[in-house]
């Protein structure tokens, strides 16, 4: 009966479980606005709940927008080990080096951000106020994902390892469950000299944290049976197949802390993003955006309607395992595939 329910379920999945399994990246963008000075605050605080909703627009995209699903990870174990002290951190040189198909193929995330930062400096000095929520709501996406460990490699849910389903394990059950007793108390936000650095920084820092990730997985997996690893809960009318609450605690006391540490750093690397922006752009007086026109608010309530069309499958980020066994190939998480047999060649 229950594998009768959990089968109905997967029809329904993509429409009523996003929200939900988004949660990590809404407490990001919500909790940066905080970090920022007065100058700042008042005017992110007088829109946070379109920053917090808004924060998980790119996923929605991505499997609807040509070129989105190569901006939230970057694949940094195919480049090799010592990846991270031979690619370069300008955009030009790593495509001169590689050729754009091939970084496109194992996804952009730090270069992109560099754009990203661009696109803010100038939304704030043509004071446009849709397009600086916009970018600020985006850019807070990229940021998280690019603190997240298994956004850096190709292994990203646990497929090359047996350990299928970790993804959204990590990033979306555990602070389901625990990020309520996180510390979010922050210092200021602060400005960045180099916001490439710090791009890169953030996905060392992730990458670095792989190793535990995995592993601590592995080693309670043997000590836990299969069906003590897993349970099965409600929502609404529907019934899932999750992480057992007290595997997901284990894990989480094994991790001592990482998953607040990595929320953490994005949190604070969001604030110093926008506040970075901000003094590049001359510091603008933000007080006069308070109140947007008409014609804005339209514009920001048709380009929600537009995210929230349920024709554009948003199943990434979600903590359950609901996925019929012919769908996992194509699981990829927006991923290149087809891209990867000719890319490979230039790697290598
Ligand atoms: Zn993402």
């Amino acid at each position: 009966m229950k594998i009768l329910a959990v089968l109905v379920s997967l029809l329904f999945l993509n429409n009523t479980t996003h929200a939900w399994g988004f949660f990590g990246h809404q407490r990001i963008n919500r909790m940066a606005v905080f970090t920022l000075p007065p100058e700042m605050f008042t005017f992110y605080k007088h829109h946070i709940r379109y920053i917090t909703e808004n924060a998980v627009n790119p996923d929605k995209r991505r499997y609807a927008v040509v070129g989105e699903a190569e901006r939230h990870y970057i694949d940094l174990d195919v480049y090799g080990d010592s990846a991270l002290y031979k690619l370069p951190r300008r955009w030009e040189d790593a495509v001169a080096k590689y050729t754009e198909d091939t970084l496109r193929a194992y996804g952009i995330v730090p270069w992109h951000l560099q754009l990203m930062k661009f696109q803010l400096v100038n939304a704030f000095i043509e004071r446009d106020i849709t397009k600086i929520l916009r970018i600020s709501a985006d850019m807070g996406h990229y940021i998280g994902d690019a603190n997240v460990p298994l956004h850096t490699t190709q292994n990203y849910n646990g497929q090359m390892t047996g350990q299928y389903g970790i993804h959204g394990f990590w990033e979306s059950r555990l602070p389901e469950l625990f990020a309520d007793d996180y510390n979010y108390f922050f210092e200021k936000a602060t400005y960045l000299k180099s916001p490439m650095a710090k791009a890169w920084e953030a996905v060392t820092n992730a990458h670095l944290a792989l190793d535990s990730v995995l592993g601590f997985e592995r080693e309670l997996s043997k000590q836990f049976d299969e069906d003590k690893k897993y349970s099965f809960e409600t929502r609404g009318n529907i019934t899932m197949k999750v992480y057992s609450k007290e595997f997901s605690a284990a894990y989480s006391q094994k991790l001592n802390g990482q998953v607040e540490r990595r929320m953490r750093a994005a949190i604070e690397m969001v604030g110093d993003f926008w506040y970075t922006c901000w003094i590049d752009a001359g510091q603008p007086n933000l007080d006069g955006l308070l109140n947007m026109s008409e014609e804005q608010l339209k514009m920001i309530e048709e380009e929600k309607q537009l995210q929230q069309d349920p024709k554009i499958k948003t199943r990434l980020h979600e903590s359950t395992l609901n996925l019929p066994a012919d769908d996992k190939p194509t699981y990829n998480f927006g991923r290149l595939v087809f891209r990867r047999e000719e890319s490979e060649k230039k790697i290598r």
